[in-house]
């Protein structure tokens, strides 16, 4: 197939390698100089679509999605079909995918979970919106650069998948790393709590994979002084985007608001920004409850 791969950064870099690698033709376009190895590099993102079967992009937000959908939809041929891997809002999703239909193009949201390593070693889990003709034309990429894919319904049901399974996690870190501290304050030994937790009414994902308490449970960024991992500067980006959807779907989401402020605080005010989402828990260990 011929690729156009619009937006080379930590995740689209290595995702395009990994469609170079499996022998596709792949055309990049970065408004970054950069280089990847087997994708050769146009000059704008209309030049790299010209003649693509498919359409790849990995941007930082909606509104630059929308402005490179602008671009690249009246540029795409007949029968091709674009695949948006960007975490965006589910409004923008859906508005590209409308944008796509009227130029009577194929298109698929797909954001992904599994970050840089899972882009990296092709194990990336993919969770799509679109109709069935695009999701199966996307489907062969997927395998390719992910272990998973999840046609979850119609355009923008890939976001709404992804922002809830985000907004869980941000308020279940929230909740680990609290009782954590918690536990702390009580004189629990921290592997006890562990051992308890993990096989308890309690257990979760941030527990049992990727427990925020250094030295405990299977290695995770804790392991690695909070190196991220998933910065908390994403965690945050992905509950703002819950909250947004939530305002526009009239959904009450009382914890998620919570965690977005708890977020938000912990970037911008504090020593959240560059370090990984756990460091939740030194961020309790730190505080007192007035
Ligand atoms: P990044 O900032 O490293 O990469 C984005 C790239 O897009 C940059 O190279 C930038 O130059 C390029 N770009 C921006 N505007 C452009 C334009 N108009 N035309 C062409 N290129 C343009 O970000 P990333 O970490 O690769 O994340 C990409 C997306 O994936 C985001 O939506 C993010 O939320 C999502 N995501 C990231 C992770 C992660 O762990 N990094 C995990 C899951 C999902």
């Amino acid at each position: 197939m011929k690729i156009a791969f619009i937006g080379l950064g930590n995740m689209g870099a290595p995702m395009a390698g990994n469609l170079a690698q499996a022998g596709h033709d792949v055309t990049g376009f970065d408004r970054a100089d950069v280089a990847v190895e087997g994708v050769a590099m146009a000059t704008s993102a209309a030049a790299a679509v010209a003649n693509a079967d498919a359409v790849v992009t990995m941007l930082p937000n909606g509104q630059i999605l929308r402005a490179v959908a602008d671009e690249v939809i009246p540029a795409m041929q007949e029968e091709a079909v674009l695949i948006d891997c960007s975490t965006v809002d589910v409004d923008s999703a859906r508005a590209v995918a409308q944008q796509a239909a009227d130029a009577d193009l194929l298109s698929v949201d797909a954001p992904v979970s599994g970050g840089i390593g899972g882009a990296a070693a092709g194990t990336l889990t993919f969770m799509a919106g679109g109709t069935d003709a695009a999701f199966a034309k996307a489907a062969p990429l997927f395998d390719i650069m992910g272990q998973k894919a999840v046609h979850c319904g119609e355009a923008g049901s890939g976001q709404a998948a992804k922002i809830c399974n985000n907004m869980i996690l941000g308020v279940t870190m929230i909740a680990t790393c609290e009782a954590f501290a918690l536990a702390d304050k009580l004189g629990l030994d921290r592997q006890k709590m562990f051992d308890v937790v993990s096989t308890s009414s309690g257990y979760s994902w941030t527990m049992n994979a990727y427990c925020p308490a250094p030295g405990i449970g299977p290695q995770s960024p804790a392991d690695n002084s909070y190196t991220p991992g998933f910065a908390a500067e994403l965690m945050l980006k992905d509950l703002r985007l819950s909250q947004q959807a939530a305002d526009s779907a009239d959904a009450d989401t009382p914890m998620g608001q919570i965690a977005t402020a708890i977020y938000e605080q912990f970037v911008e005010q504090e020593d959240g920004l560059g370090r990984d989402f756990s460091a939740m828990l030194p961020r309790f260990e730190k505080r007192s409850r007035s």
